[in-house]
């Protein structure tokens, strides 16, 4: 358990140092070795403050907080249903990053271009836009959870940006790719209509995926 929290602490610090993040917002966990349990961040703790002791343990099933003083992070409801939802996954990002905001509240969802994917093949297969709800609440986590049915990663109105992976540092890597694909997608908007990869490349990449071990 000692691992896992410095490498949540590591992920987070460098979230932080990456520009996807700032203050407070956006929170992270990894499922723990007895997989009914998660750590998550603490509520209000600065990604850029992060150590291993701040982390929670909290049960999956109840969300009770089984170990730590502070408060679970408010966005507990969605990570926990995303790890019923998926017994695979390891680690949750959630994070506010600007482009992929941006194309958020502009109602778009993200165009499959240029070879970022390459490093998150799994994306490939898609990566929807939820319907919008309240930070916190169990619509918005029943909202993530049917858009993140069959995908890694979401984008949230008005919001931000959801995604999973077998570990935390693969969920972590595939926000960092979903924003730099926001990013590219922003930039091509002001020029010209976003044109998408061509589907055979999109079904090679998930395949890529698959034959790496990722979560797909
Ligand atoms: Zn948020």
């Amino acid at each position: 358990m000692e691992e896992l929290r410095s490498r949540l602490a590591k992920v987070g610090r460098q979230l932080f140092a990456d520009g996807l993040t700032y203050g407070a917002s956006g929170n992270i966990s990894a499922r723990m070795e007895d997989a009914n349990k998660c750590l998550i961040k603490p509520s209000g703790y600065r990604f850029c403050d992060l150590e291993p002791e701040h982390f929670i343990v909290v049960d999956i099933d109840t969300r009770e907080v089984v170990e730590g003083d502070a408060k679970p992070s408010i966005e507990t409801p969605f990570h926990t249903r995303l790890y019923q939802l998926w017994p695979e996954a390891g680690g949750v990002v959630h994070i506010h990053p600007k482009h992929s905001t941006i194309l958020s509240i502009a109602g778009r969802e993200i165009v499959h271009m240029g070879l970022d994917l390459y490093q998150a093949p799994a994306l490939a297969k898609g990566i929807p836009l939820s319907r919008f709800a309240p930070p916190g609440t169990e619509e918005l986590a029943d909202n993530i959870v049917k858009a993140m049915k069959d995908h890694v990663a979401c984008l949230m109105p008005q919001h931000g940006v959801t995604t999973i992976g077998r570990t935390i540092e693969e969920a972590a890597l595939n926000a960092k790719v979903v924003e730099a694909l926001a990013e590219l997608q922003y930039s091509v908007m002001l020029v010209a209509e976003p044109e998408p990869l061509p589907d055979s490349i999109l079904e090679r990449l998930v395949k890529m995926a698959r034959e790496k071990g990722l979560l797909v």
